[in-house]
């Protein structure tokens, strides 16, 4: 069998499917999820040579206690890589200065403008009425505004990117046009984001860990949010209900496709591989 001595894991989809809390500053709750997270942690403290990884697309504030429940205990990404966390140190920092020195300044720039967004609250409430938007304030390197869809009465990221644009400072628009940040749209989310991602991040910890990819096992449930974090890593798998596409990806690369969804997916994954 593979040896395994580190694991990426993905949060949502992975360890269970969860329902964020609908305002700041709520933190998510694990109703429901605690015997399944118990689970996961005792085989997590029954494995002491094997390292465990989160890899998320959630800030920090929002999967702390998630990373706690779980017995997470090496260096981990939060907030799409633009944030790396020790659970066991708590140290915290971020990646885009690290990596992309170049993008160092206009992340600065992009921060403050995050972390000033609540000043035209009201006025994006009422451009968009009807819209239910609003900002996802635990994020702190990229800006993400949910909203309700077009197809559901709602708008679109467009519309949403038309009343931001404006606003933006000059230095973000030309860094978004160069491609140094990038904008993701979906059907009811929008992200303004440097373009760093889980890929990126899972090169910097393995380069921090001082080791390369072999042993590496890569869990994820999104081809678009955890292919570029599977690609680094020498095995995949992924639990019953992940997409197709990264279905596919994982059969191509041999990996294991669990035949239990969510957590209990996880679970028959570590004890099949681990
Ligand atoms: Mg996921």
């Amino acid at each position: 069998m593979a040896k395994i001595d580190l694991v990426f894991n993905d949060i949502d989809g992975c360890f269970g499917n969860f329902k964020k809390p609908k305002t700041y500053p709520e933190k998510q709750s694990l109703a429901g999820h605690e015997g399944l997270l118990a689970k996961i942690k005792a085989f997590v403290e029954a494995h002491p040579d094997v390292k465990f990884s989160a890899c998320t697309g959630r800030s920090l504030y929002l999967c702390d206690n998630i990373i706690e429940a779980t017995g997470m205990n090496e260096v981990s990404a939060v907030e799409m890589g633009q944030e790396i966390y020790h659970p066991l140190t708590g140290e915290c920092y971020g990646l885009l200065a690290i990596v992309r020195q170049d993008l160092a300044a206009v992340g600065t720039e992009l921060k403050s403008f995050i972390a000033n967004a609540s000043s035209f609250e009201d006025e994006i409430k009422a451009a968009l009425s009807n819209s239910e938007i609003k900002q996802m304030k635990d994020n702190r390197k990229m800006l993400t505004y949910e909203f309700k869809a077009a197809a559901d009465g709602g708008v679109t990221g467009e519309q949403v990117y038309d009343f931001l644009n404006p606003r933006l400072p000059e230095s973000v628009k030309a860094e978004i046009a160069a491609g140094g940040i990038k904008i993701v749209v979906s059907k009811n989310a929008i992200d303004v984001r440097p373009s760093i991602g889980k890929g990126e991040a899972i090169e910097h910890i393995l380069e921090k860990l001082k080791r390369a990819n072999a042993g590496c096992l890569g869990i994820g449930d999104s081809y678009h949010s955890d292919i570029d974090m599977m690609q680094r890593c020498e095995h995949v798998a992924c639990p019953a209900n992940t997409d197709e596409k990264l279905k596919d990806y994982v059969s191509q690369r041999k990996g294991h496709i669990a035949k239990q969804p969510f957590g209990e997916g996880v679970l028959e994954i570590y004890r099949t591989l681990i």
